[in-house]
């Protein structure tokens, strides 16, 4: 069968079959996703960190400069939990604040990665 628009090609017994379907005559299964995640990856590669998100942590690490003191900045985030069980035994608005401004703290480090971060920080010092 010739290769043609909607048609991909099994791997095992290189028949072309359409491209929804999830297993081959010959008995092999299609990667449901994988083909996917793969695009999707290529689209915006590793490396890539928006301008905007990078700014964020630059503000972010010096607002909290003190605080981090001469901890790394995944040293940093881990003297925070931020579990839902440290949310429930929270008992004043002050805490309340805090564990709201590190969850934000958190996202938008992890957004550009614990190592970019790491390395503004290096930079900022
Ligand atoms: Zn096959």
């Amino acid at each position: 069968m010739p290769a043609g628009p909607g048609k991909k090609q099994c791997d095992k017994c290189k028949e072309f079959v359409g491209v929804r379907t999830k297993e081959c005559q010959c008995g092999f299964k299609f990667p449901v996703g994988a083909a996917k995640a793969a695009s999707k990856k290529s689209q915006s590669p590793k490396g890539e960190t928006p301008v905007e998100s990078v700014v964020s942590v630059v503000k972010l690490l010096q607002e909290h400069k003190d605080k981090i003191g001469d901890s790394s900045v995944a040293d940093w985030l881990a003297t925070y939990d931020l579990s839902p069980e440290s949310l429930a035994a929270i008992t004043s608005m002050k805490q309340l604040k805090e564990f709201q401004e590190m969850l934000v703290v958190k996202k938008t480090i992890e957004d550009v990665g614990v190592n970019v971060a790491t390395q503004i920080q290096k930079a900022l010092k």
